[in-house]
């Protein structure tokens, strides 16, 4: 979707060559495009735009660049569902089975809450291997990858089209290249993943565990989702967009820094804060660090205070300051 967009101009389109573009952008983004044109459905209106009769209104006018265009219709979708009572059972869900929703403060769980509802509203969820997916579920994974975005202005990680939810780990059958050019079949249990562009997958019982029991610097939603941050510079490697150079800077240095000391403790086997799996590369460490920020923040704090510090800038955030939930 982003690399549809970066190539057009904030110029207005006036060739009839423009469209194809349009076709193909529309559909990254969702929408269906047929011959007749370009089908959007706002607010349950079925609206057919055809080309050579409105393909001018559709590129001219206000909505000169085609990405403020759509997020005109999705903003207005959005509004009109934030408008809405936040449904009562989800409430209940948030209340009684996110342990983070409680030490929020109170400005954060109104934030907290308008984010849960566009990512159950605006996300495909699929349950998997027969597990039926419920709202406490949606609610329940939404609300925790939600707590990671809400130091940031409108992030409904728009990359994200598909969450799958599996009932507990699930097997993968990889093959693995043999010397020779024979391949061979590998089965491993899996938690979670988090793909490029694709789905995040995810183990209910987990999940259902960390929400209920949060605090011991653990957290898969946080882990998979920090990979789709992760992921947005189109580089799956512990760096994640970072909006100036000085935080940039720091992210080099500290990260780096901090890489290496999990290296070395894991190596000789020492107990460490941080899930020792972080030491494996660096957007695991990214990923560790992340669950360890939002799930054991005072303890971060006080045993990697620059690390903590950065996350604080990087995420806009500061967890250590919650009302204390740390085991
Ligand atoms: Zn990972």
């Amino acid at each position: 979707m982003l690399q549809a967009t970066e190539n057009e101009t904030n110029e207005p389109h006036t060739s009839q060559a423009a469209y194809p573009n349009a076709h193909r952008l529309l559909r990254a983004l969702g929408y269906q495009t047929s011959q007749r044109g370009v089908q959007l459905d706002v607010d349950g209106v079925q609206y057919i735009l055809t080309p050579g009769i409105h393909q001018k209104d559709f590129w001219h006018g206000t909505h000169r660049n085609p990405r403020m265009f759509f997020s005109w219709f999705k903003n207005r979708r959005r509004r009109k569902l934030l408008a809405e009572p936040f449904p009562e059972t989800w409430q209940s869900t948030l209340e009684h089975q996110v342990g983070h929703y409680a030490v929020l403060p109170e400005s954060d769980q109104a934030r907290l809450r308008d984010i849960v509802r566009i990512l159950v509203a605006e996300k495909e969820w699929e349950g998997c291997r027969g597990l039926e997916l419920t709202d406490e579920i949606r609610v329940t994974i939404a609300a925790m990858a939600a707590v990671l975005v809400i130091g940031f202005d409108d992030f409904y990680f728009e990359q994200v089209q598909t969450i799958l939810v599996y009932p507990n780990e699930y097997v993968v059958k990889e093959e693995r290249a043999l010397a020779g050019g024979a391949t061979l079949e590998e089965e491993s249990d899996r938690l979670g993943e988090a793909h490029y562009r694709g789905p995040v997958i995810l183990s209910w019982a987990e999940i259902r565990h960390n929400a209920l029991e949060p605090g011991h610097g653990q957290n898969l939603v946080f882990h998979e989702f920090a990979h789709q941050l992760d992921m947005l510079n189109g580089a799956i490697d512990g760096t994640p967009v970072l909006p100036d150079v000085d935080l940039a800077q720091r992210w080099a240095r500290i990260m780096d820094r901090e890489y290496r000391r999990l290296r070395q403790a894991e190596r000789h086997g020492r107990e460490t804060l941080l899930d020792p799996y972080g030491a494996s590369e660096p957007a695991e460490f990214f990923a560790v660090a992340t669950e360890c920020f939002f799930d054991a923040p005072r303890a971060m704090h006080a045993e990697y205070p620059e690390l903590y510090d950065l996350f604080r800038d990087y995420y806009k955030q500061d967890p250590a300051g919650w009302l204390a939930f740390e085991r």
